[in-house]
C-alpha cells in the first residue's frame, strides 16, 4: 500500500501527550495527525477505568497550564478527580481547541522507520496503512502496555478476568461475586476498597507490600473552588519549581536539623494536618537519600498502617519490609486502603509465602489451597518507560532497530531524543522525570521545548535534527549517577523495570527534579542545542551544526526553598 498521507508531524498516541503536542503544533501551522489505538482521546483514562480509578496529583495540578482561559472554566469536583472526569476534562480539551479533525482514532501504529533516502519518517498501522512525516513525536505513555503475568491454566477459569488497565467500558457490577485482585500497586489499591463494597467475598492476592498514604480527598466546595482558581497563575508558578512539578510544601531540612518533636510534628502534619497524599514524600530533604531518615518514615507509616488494621495477620501482611525505603516503589495514595481489610468479606493473600501455581476451572491454585472465584481481576500493572515506544517497531537512520538499540536499557538525551532517530521526539519518556512527577507539568514542559527547537529549525534552515552519541551517553551516565545516590534504586520497582521478567535492570527516571531537569534543558536550548547535531538536508544529515558538549548538572540548581 502506497503512502496515505504526508505530514509534518505525526504524533502517536492521544492523551494528555499527543493532545497538547497537536495543539502547539497546529499553532505553528504544521500539518499534523494523531494516530490513536483506542476509539476515543484520553490515553491512560480512557483505558483504566477500574473502580475507584482516580488521579493521585491533585486535578487542580493534574491538568493543563497553557489556557488560563480552560483553567477558569473547567470545574473539579474533587480533590482528586476520578477517571470518568479527567476523561471528561480530556474531551472537553479535544472540543474546545478543535483537535478531533485531526486526530485518527482506532489506529495503532506497529512500526515507524526513518527512510534515509527520503528524509522522512514513515509509519505504518495495524490495518496495512502508511504515512510519512517529517517530525515523528512519541506520546505513547509511560504506563501504557499492560503486563500480565501468565499464568498456566487461565482458559480454562470459567469466571471472568479482567484487567485494571483494559477496564470493560461498560463498566463490571461485583455485585454478590467472588472476586481475586492481583496486585497490590496504585490500581489494585484503588479498586480495594471499591470491589469490596460490592462483593460478596474479595481475596487480595500480595506479592510486596507497598507503602500507601491517606488521600483525604474531599469534594470541592464552590467556594473553595473559586478561591483556588483565583490563585491559579500563583499556584503554578509554585507547581513549577517543585521538585516534582506539584507543590507539597516540601521540608527543606534534613531529619538531622531538626529535634525530636519537630520530626514528630513534621510527619504528623503530612499524614493528615498538611492533607496527605505525596506530601509524606517530602517530609525531610534527605528521606530519599539517607537511609537512617527512610526508616523514621518508614516506621511512622507503618505505625499507622498497623493501627488501622484489627487482625495482627493482615497488619503484619500489609506492612511494608524493612528492606523496602519508603517511596522507592512508587508511592500509592489511597481513600481506606487498609481499613478495607477489617471487613469479613476481605482477605489478603501472600503469593511470596503461598505462590499462585495456576488458574483452574473454578478460580486459582497456591502452593498451600485452592480458592474459588467468579471474577479474577490483574492489577499487575505495566512494562513501564519502555514497553510502548519497543511495542513498536522503531527503526532508526539505517534501519536500525530501538529494540536493539535498547536491549541493555533505554538510551536518550535529556529524555527527549535518541542518536540515530533523526527528528523524533519522545515526550514524558526515559531520562526524563516524568514519572516521579506531576505528568502533566512534565509533558507541557516537553512539548513547549520540542516546539522551540523546531521553530528554530524552519528559522534556520535545518531539516534534521538528533541528538550526539556523546551527549546522550553522558545523559544516561548522569541519571544513573544521580539515582544511585538516592534509595530509589533498592526496590524491585517498575522504575528499575523490575516487574518484567527479563528486562534490563536500569533506573530509568531522571531523578534529580522538575526545576534541575528544566534549568538543564533551558541551557541546552540556549547554548544552541548543545548535544544535538543538525543538518540542513534531511536525507544526507550533513551536519552544519553540533556541539559535543554534554548537559549535566554542574550549575547546581537544587532548591533550598520549600517545593
Ligand atoms: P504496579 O504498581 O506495577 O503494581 C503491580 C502489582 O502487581 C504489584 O503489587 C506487583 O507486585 C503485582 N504483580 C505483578 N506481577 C505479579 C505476579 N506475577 N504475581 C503476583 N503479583 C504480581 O501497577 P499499577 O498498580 O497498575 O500501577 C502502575 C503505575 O501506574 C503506578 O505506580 C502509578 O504510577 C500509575 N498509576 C497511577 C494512578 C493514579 O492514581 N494516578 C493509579 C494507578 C496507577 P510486586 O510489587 O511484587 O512487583
Amino acid at each position: 500500500m502506497g503512502i496515505q498521507g504526508k505530514y509534518d508531524m505525526l504524533i502517536v498516541g492521544a492523551g494528555f501527550a499527543g493532545l497538547y503536542q497537536l495543539y502547539r503544533a497546529r499553532e505553528m501551522g504544521l500539518r499534523t495527525r494523531v494516530l490513536e489505538a483506542g476509539d476515543g482521546v484520553g490515553g491512560t483514562w480512557f483505558w483504566n477505568r477500574y473502580p475507584g480509578a482516580r488521579c493521585d496529583v491533585e486535578s487542580l495540578d493534574y491538568s493543563y497550564s497553557f489556557s488560563p482561559e480552560l483553567e477558569q472554566e473547567w470545574s473539579w469536583s474533587e480533590r482528586y478527580a476520578p477517571q470518568e472526569e479527567i476523561l471528561r476534562y480530556i474531551n472537553h480539551v479535544a472540543d474546545r481547541f478543535s483537535l478531533r479533525p485531526d486526530i485518527q482514532l482506532n489506529t495503532r501504529v506497529t512500526a515507524a522507520s526513518f527512510e534515509d533516502e527520503e528524509g522522512q519518517w514513515e509509519v505504518t498501522t495495524e490495518a496495512g496503512e502508511r504515512f510519512a512525516a517529517t517530525y515523528l513525536v512519541m506520546a505513547t505513555g509511560a504506563l501504557s502496555l499492560p503486563q500480565r503475568p501468565k499464568l498456566d491454566g487461565l482458559g480454562s477459569f470459567a469466571g471472568a478476568v479482567y484487567h485494571s488497565a483494559q477496564w470493560p467500558k461498560e463498566g463490571v457490577d461485583f455485585t454478590g461475586k467472588r472476586v481475586a485482585v492481583i496486585g497490590t500497586g496504585s490500581s489494585g489499591v484503588q479498586m480495594t476498597p471499591v470491589i469490596a463494597e460490592q462483593a460478596a467475598q474479595l481475596t487480595v492476592f500480595q506479592r510486596t507490600a507497598n507503602f500507601s498514604v491517606p488521600a483525604h480527598n474531599v469534594a470541592f466546595t464552590p467556594e473553595a473552588l473559586r478561591a483556588a482558581k483565583a490563585r491559579y497563575p500563583e499556584r503554578r508558578i509554585l507547581g513549577r519549581e517543585a521538585i516534582t512539578g506539584q507543590f507539597l510544601n516540601a521540608n527543606t531540612k534534613t531529619a538531622a536539623e531538626m529535634t525530636d518533636e519537630e520530626k514528630l510534628a513534621e510527619l504528623e502534619y503530612r499524614w493528615k494536618g498538611a492533607g496527605g497524599g505525596f506530601r509524606m514524600l517530602r517530609t525531610f530533604a534527605d528521606q530519599m537519600s539517607n537511609e537512617q531518615t527512610n526508616r523514621m518514615v518508614a516506621e511512622f507509616v507503618r505505625a499507622k498502617i498497623r493501627a488501622k488494621i484489627k487482625d495482627p495477620r493482615k497488619a503484619e501482611l500489609l506492612c511494608p519490609r524493612d528492606n523496602l525505603p519508603f517511596g522507592a516503589k512508587r508511592l500509592s495514595v489511597d481513600s481506606h486502603y487498609y481499613e478495607t481489610f477489617n471487613r469479613d468479606n476481605v482477605d489478603i493473600v501472600d503469593v511470596q509465602a503461598t505462590p499462585i501455581v495456576a488458574a483452574t476451572p473454578h478460580g486459582l491454585r497456591t502452593t498451600e489451597r485452592e480458592y474459588d472465584f467468579d471474577a479474577v481481576i490483574f492489577a499487575t500493572g505495566f512494562d513501564a518507560m519502555t514497553g510502548a515506544l519497543l511495542a513498536i517497531d522503531i527503526r532508526g537512520s539505517g534501519g536500525v532497530p530501538l529494540r536493539e538499540r535498547w536491549k541493555d536499557g533505554p538510551v536518550a538525551y535529556l529524555g527527549l531524543g535518541i542518536a540515530g532517530y533523526p527528528n523524533m521526539f519522545v515526550i514524558a519518556g526515559p531520562g526524563s522525570p516524568s514519572v516521579l512527577s506531576n505528568v502533566v507539568h512534565s509533558i507541557e514542559t516537553h512539548v513547549d521545548w520540542i516546539m522551540r527547537l523546531i521553530r528554530r529549525m524552519y528559522a534556520d534552515g535545518l531539516k534534521r535534527v538528533e541528538a550526539t552519541r556523546e551527549a546522550e551517553a553522558g545523559w544516561v551516565q548522569l541519571c544513573a549517577d544521580e539515582a544511585d545516590k538516592t534509595l530509589y534504586t533498592r526496590a524491585n520497582s517498575w522504575y528499575v523495570g523490575a516487574n518484567i521478567p527479563g528486562k534490563p535492570r536500569v533506573f530509568m527516571a531522571f531523578v534529580s527534579g522538575v526545576p534541575t531537569y528544566r534549568r538543564i534543558i533551558e541551557r541546552v536550548e540556549a547554548n544552541d542545542y548543545e548535544g544535538f547535531k543538525f543538518a540542513s538536508d534531511a536525507q544526507s544529515g550533513e551536519l552544519v551544526r553540533s556541539s559535543t558538549a554534554c548537559a549535566n548538572t554542574r550549575s547546581g540548581n537544587h532548591h533550598a526553598r520549600r517545593q
